[in-house]
């Protein structure tokens, strides 16, 4: 499905929901034809020109954002920066999924890949894991990339990935935030390379654009209220953070803050789920280790000070 935001600003939905392994695309239909990440599915680009296609701009490198390139033969790729490792060192890559900590979450031994268990849809062309993938440039905070009569300015809005980027048309007052994604269960944090105080300064970051109309990558448009909205997105994350330091009235494991309801099984309890969350709790207290608030006892316990 397309929706016409504007003459040129199109949003691709995918066929099904916009939910793992699909995200929302948006088509820049100008001079320069641009699509803004490429995880919306073989049948939903059979809209669009795949062939005519100059330039594809990434928000990042997670696999529901990037499995499509290869229908853009045509395209000239960007990324953030700061990401640039994820798209050239398997290494780097695998690191950042954080699985290194399975068997300290978990209990038990897991290896280290990044294959989802479920089977991916046909119009999805790529495997989950490393793919190398040649960027032909990147862009950084601020950066104003003009396709036309259409423009556009690159956000870096770290927190969920290191180089997670938004994009706001300023003459349109249209923002597509990406994995800032206004999601129910609020914000994502759960790799190894994520980080909760810069998600907080990146809602914060977008909030300060004064956007009217916002399009994420797995949820439907919003064209009004969207400052309420982004609030009420990071408040969810910032009142797990209230239970989490309430709770640490005295030293606790990781693994008994887990077992605290924060809202984090709300699409079902599976192990993936159970080691984000616990993912994520770290990064609650990383953060406040860094403010001088939380002391690491070692052995995944923590305390108040
Ligand atoms: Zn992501």
């Amino acid at each position: 499905m397309i929706i016409d935001l504007d003459k040129n600003i199109k949003v691709i939905r995918p066929e099904g929901k916009a939910m793992y392994p699909y995200c929302n695309s948006i088509f820049i239909d100008d001079d320069i034809k641009t699509l803004i990440d490429a995880g919306s599915g073989g049948n939903a680009y059979a809209q669009i020109p795949k062939e005519e296609i100059n330039l594809l701009l990434l928000s990042h490198s997670h696999f529901d954002h990037t499995h499509g390139l290869d229908y853009f033969p045509q395209a000239e790729i960007m990324a953030g920066r700061e990401e640039q490792y994820a798209f050239v060192d398997e290494k780097a890559f695998y690191l950042s999924s954080g699985f290194q900590r399975w068997e300290a979450f978990m209990g038990s031994p897991k290896e280290v890949k990044m294959d989802s268990e479920t089977p991916l849809p046909d119009d999805v062309l790529a495997k989950t894991g490393f793919r190398p993938i040649k960027l032909n440039g990147v862009f950084k905070d601020g950066d104003e990339i003009v396709l036309g009569s259409t423009r556009l300015t690159a956000i870096h809005t770290p927190g969920h990935s290191p180089g997670h980027y938004a994009f706001f048309f300023p003459d349109k007052k249209i923002l597509f935030s990406g994995d800032l994604d206004i999601s129910p269960r609020g914000p994502w944090y759960g790799n190894e390379k994520s980080d909760f105080g810069d998600i907080i300064a990146s809602v914060e970051k977008l909030i300060a654009l004064q956007p009217e109309v916002l399009i994420t990558s797995h949820r439907k448009v919003f064209y009004e209220q969207v400052e309420q909205l982004l609030r009420q997105y990071i408040q969810i994350a910032l009142d797990r953070d209230e239970k989490i330091m309430a709770y640490l009235n005295r030293p606790r494991s990781i693994n008994e803050i887990a077992d605290q309801e924060l809202g984090f099984y709300a699409l079902g309890k599976t192990d993936f789920n159970v080691f984000w969350s616990k993912v994520m709790i770290l990064k609650h207290l990383e953060r406040r280790i860094k403010l001088g608030e939380v002391e690491d006892l070692g052995n995944y316990c923590y305390a108040r000070i």
